[in-house]
């Protein structure tokens, strides 16, 4: 899954039944004991040191892609990319030198100069200025949303600024609208025409992910843009910096605000404060750049209905990682194995079982392994927009990234639930096999926007993920969380963590029965009429 520097607050879980149903390890067949150990089998290869955590781009990715396209060939898969199986995808790759760019704060006379990696970390996404020296305007949240007449760029002469924002945003807004103008498409584009050259984004501690630490240590990974014009989310080069709150007061000073009174009104989602500051920020930044490729793998099951084989459900998942990075506890390779060779293992395991039955399914099935999640979700990106069938002809997404089988499948939360028909059937699968559906329990942590899936909405394809689900405050939600913290982009999310192979059987089971009840359906899923993501079904109409 890829990782937000920041996002939108959380906001309070509301209690929902606590339903355990019956299944456990004990209770499964040797069929799905088997089913198990066969998902696992391709979780090991995946996540094999070997695969050198499958970086966007890298010698160790191709491995992963290669094994891939062995799958697809074994379970009887037609080839549906651009050569072969493969839809190679261009990057322009940015790799930050940190030891080598500098950042100062400028006060009247007064210089400080702020360390890279402690108090602030440069931004690897967007092109890099070589530098760039500007004054900084507060302008609250940050978000521009339209469509709810809320607008924290309007109202400040933001040109030729650098803007500062605090992460999340105002709790009386859906947080569908939140997530939508918070994403690089909306978000880069939105500062940009507002003329600021800079932005500089203050998570807030209370909802941040992962640790500074952790933070610092991913800021030497390269970051990655599409190469195609097209799909450029600034005109030019911007400023990115993101502040460690911890050390950012100072930056406050003299502004008659203080950031730990904006961070209490940031944690209650309350409206927020925008002003100039009195400071001004320069930086100097060194990077290197090079260019890359990486493919897409995509195949299809053809269907066997008359109309229908021309109508794809679409099953996608990434195969990308984070490749060798700074070490934790003398371990350098980040793995992935549940983020995300596991639902790529989940993809290979439903082709495969589909390869093994008789009854032919109406509509075919499209299976889209994808790079570059990673990196911003891009190699969907690219999909979406150059996609191998007729765009129209995608009748649905079912997007599988991290669904961490480690505890038993008893609750399932479904990202998307509510948005459209797909929730009906998730619903109708699950209850079918005692397994409880939970909506979204952080709909704030904007996880339906941060995977793959998002690529697929935005093209007007309705879309869900699935992934265990827990009740809050429970042993399982324990268990989760602390997946989350010690785990999550960190090498130890390698094979020798545990894992609850015959939960993940059940899940793999579950994701086939749906994607037969799709493919078999009379009916293509819709949108619901109150889904804010309909606007994009329309506009692609
Ligand atoms: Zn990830």
């Amino acid at each position: 899954m890829m990782f937000c520097r920041v996002r939108p607050a959380l906001v309070a879980v509301s209690a929902f039944a606590v339903v355990l149903s019956g299944a456990t390890a004990s209770a499964a067949t040797p069929d799905t004991q088997a089913a198990g150990q066969r998902w696992w089998s391709y979780v090991q290869q995946l996540a094999s040191d070997q695969m050198e955590g499958r970086l966007t781009g890298s010698e160790g990715y191709r491995r992963a892609a290669r094994y891939v396209t062995e799958q697809f060939k074994a379970s009887g898969l037609e080839p549906r990319g651009v050569d072969g199986y493969l839809q190679p995808v261009n990057f322009d790759v940015q790799r930050i030198q940190a030891a080598k760019s500098s950042l100062t704060l400028i006060e009247g006379n007064h210089e400080q100069a702020l360390s890279l990696g402690e108090d602030a970390l440069l931004g690897s996404r967007l092109p890099q200025p070589k530098s760039v020296e500007a004054p900084l305007v507060f302008i609250g949240y940050g978000l521009h949303i339209p469509d709810a007449n809320y607008d924290d760029l309007a109202g400040q002469d933001l040109h030729g600024k650098i803007v500062v924002y605090l992460s999340g945003g105002p709790s009386n807004l859906a947080s569908a609208l939140k997530a939508h103008s918070r994403s690089p498409q909306e978000f880069y584009k939105a500062v940009e025409q507002a003329g600021a050259v800079g932005i500089a984004s203050i998570p807030n501690p209370k909802n941040m992910d992962i640790p500074w630490s952790r933070m610092s240590l991913a800021a030497s990974q390269p970051g990655m843009r599409l190469s195609d014009p097209a799909f450029q989310d600034t005109r030019g080069p911007m400023f990115t910096v993101t502040l460690n709150p911890a050390h950012a007061e100072q930056i406050f000073t003299g502004s008659g605000h203080t950031l730990n009174e904006l961070l209490a009104l940031g944690d209650g989602g309350k409206p927020l404060p925008r002003f100039r500051l009195t400071a001004t920020l320069r930086a100097d930044v060194s990077a290197l750049t090079e260019q890359v490729e990486s493919p897409n793998i995509i195949g299809v099951l053809p269907g066997s209905g008359p109309q229908r084989k021309n109508e794809y459900v679409v099953l996608s998942a990434h195969l990308d990682h984070l490749g060798i990075g700074e070490p934790i506890n003398g371990d350098r390779v980040y793995n992935g194995a549940m983020d995300d060779a596991s639902g790529v293992a989940t993809l290979l395991e439903v082709a495969s079982q589909l390869h093994g039955s008789d009854l032919p399914l109406k509509r075919s099935v499209l299976f889209v392994v994808v790079c570059a999640e990673e990196k911003g979700l891009l190699g969907s990106r690219y999909f979406a927009g150059h996609p191998t069938v007729p765009a129209k002809s995608m009748v649905a997404d079912l997007n599988t990234d991290m669904f961490l089988p480690i505890i038993p499948l008893n609750n399932l939360t479904v990202y998307g639930l509510e948005e459209s028909t797909l929730g009906d059937d998730v619903r109708a699968v699950a209850a079918g096999m005692d397994v409880k559906v939970l909506p979204d329990a952080q709909p704030d942590r904007n996880i339906f926007i941060r995977s793959d899936q998002y690529n697929f909405i935005r093209a007007g394809v309705p879309s869900i993920m699935c992934a265990f689900g827990a009740s809050p405050g429970t042993d399982e939600d324990k268990t989760m969380k602390s997946w989350l913290t010690n785990r999550y982009h960190a090498p130890s999310d390698d094979t020798n963590q545990p894992v609850d192979l015959v939960a993940a059987a059940r899940f793999n089971r579950l994701l086939l029965t749906l994607t037969e009840r799709i493919a078999n359906a009379d009916a293509r899923p819709e949108w619901e009429t109150t889904s804010f993501f309909k606007r994009f079904a329309a506009a692609n109409n």
